[in-house]
């Protein structure tokens, strides 16, 4: 009998959530033809789009989108949408952004419903500005749809706190694209901060950048941890120290997308799964 009443409240209880999720995504103001949406898509797994996302998505007419996103998340487009793949991968063919704009531009113009849809928050290492600056521009209707970024999302999957009262008050979110050449970043400096460091597009260059913030000061022993395909089924974590992440990372074959963090929140790690076994093996 309990049981029997268990299950059919747990029916009307999943009947009721699934009523409300549908009431959030019919309060997101419909697209209008003409419009682009630019959507974060977030870091992989679709349990981590948001609402305003999954809304954008089923109403799209046409969606352009990059390399890493899930066939899941496409599928939410109506089947009648029309998939333009603007895929940019270091190393590999890839579409310029300035054609990317200017096909969101043609899309526009056309009548369509538009969603631009981009991995983790689209205002985050992703051009999303500067492809809003262009539609601006030139008169086009836009909305931007936020996501959770890979740098947050990513350190929080890993069990990696962004933030801890005792050992941060800043966090720095950094781009590794450009290395230790020109144009990239002055590591000495960031190192001199002493906060914690996560970086985006930085597998390329791990090795000299690891070099050169110890070279700014930060002790070689300093925690750092590579968080590979954060969210999805393919999540890899590898933590080791700031003079071995490299070479940890490599050899334990890491692929990207991955980010790197760099500091003492990483070590919590190991304490919070600690914890976590101890609870599970106490219950
Ligand atoms: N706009 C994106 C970042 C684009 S730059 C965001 O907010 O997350 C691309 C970089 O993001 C990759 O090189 C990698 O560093 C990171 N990245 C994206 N998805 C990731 C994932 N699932 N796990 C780890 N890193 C990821």
């Amino acid at each position: 009998m309990d049981q029997e009443r268990e299950r059919v409240s747990g029916r009307e209880h999943a009947e009721r959530i699934a009523g409300l999720v549908a009431g959030f995504l019919d309060d997101v103001p419909p697209l209008v033809p003409g419009e682009v949406a630019l959507v974060g898509a977030g870091p992989g797994d679709p349990s981590m789009l948001t609402l305003a996302a999954v809304a954008a998505l089923s109403q799209a007419e046409v969606i352009v989108h990059d390399a890493l996103v899930d066939d899941r998340i496409l599928a939410l487009a109506p089947p009648t949408a029309l998939f333009d793949y603007a895929g940019k991968r270091g190393g590999k063919p890839s579409a310029k952004q300035a054609d990317i704009t200017l096909r969101l531009i043609a899309h526009a113009r056309a009548g369509r419903r538009v969603v631009r849809l981009k991995g983790g928050d689209p205002f985050v290492f992703g051009r999303g500005g500067e492809e809003v600056l262009a539609l601006s521009l030139e008169g086009v209707r836009f909305r931007v749809v936020p996501g959770l970024t890979s740098g947050l999302a990513g350190l929080a999957a890993a069990g990696i706190p962004a933030t801890l009262r005792e050992v941060n008050q800043a966090v720095i979110l950094a781009t590794g694209h450009a290395g230790t050449g020109e144009g990239g970043l002055d590591w000495a400096a960031l190192a001199a901060t002493g906060q914690p460091i996560v970086l985006y597009m930085a597998m390329a260059s791990l090795g000299p950048i690891a070099a050169a913030l110890i070279a700014g000061g930060l002790p070689p022993g300093t925690s750092a941890a590579v968080v590979a395909s954060a969210t999805t089924g393919r999540e890899a974590v590898v933590v080791s120290t700031l003079s071995r992440i490299a070479e940890d990372a490599a050899a334990a074959g890491i692929d990207p997308p991955a980010i790197v963090a760099i500091g003492e929140i990483v070590a919590v790690r190991a304490r919070l799964i600690g914890t976590a076994r101890l609870i599970e093996a106490m219950q």
